[in-house]
């Protein structure tokens, strides 16, 4: 399970984020930041890949991406099995 984390304030509501997404998880809020743009937010992020196109297409860099923490241990002792 991926958790994505967006800073609404630099969010400047281009839409790539939207558009490129296989899991559709972005919209754009109702609500304003600061410059004035509707800033992404997410439906929850149930249907993440984790492919993370989303980060490296978001021109001001305002997306991140995590594995959850129970999952990054899971993927610590699969890698400890596979050695
Ligand atoms: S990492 Fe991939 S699936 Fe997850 S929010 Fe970004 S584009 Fe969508
Ligand atoms: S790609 Fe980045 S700047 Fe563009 S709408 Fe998505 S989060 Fe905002």
């Amino acid at each position: 399970m991926f958790s994505i984390k967006i800073d609404k304030e630099k969010c400047k509501s281009c839409k790539l984020c939207v558009d490129i997404c296989p899991g559709h998880v972005f919209r754009a809020s109702k609500e304003f930041n600061r410059m004035g743009y509707h800033y992404i937010e997410t439906d929850g992020s149930a249907s993440c890949t984790g492919c993370k196109r989303c980060v490296t297409l978001c021109p001001d860099a305002a997306i991140e991406i995590y594995l959850e923490e129970g999952d990054e241990k899971e993927k610590r002792d699969e890698d400890r099995s596979h050695p």
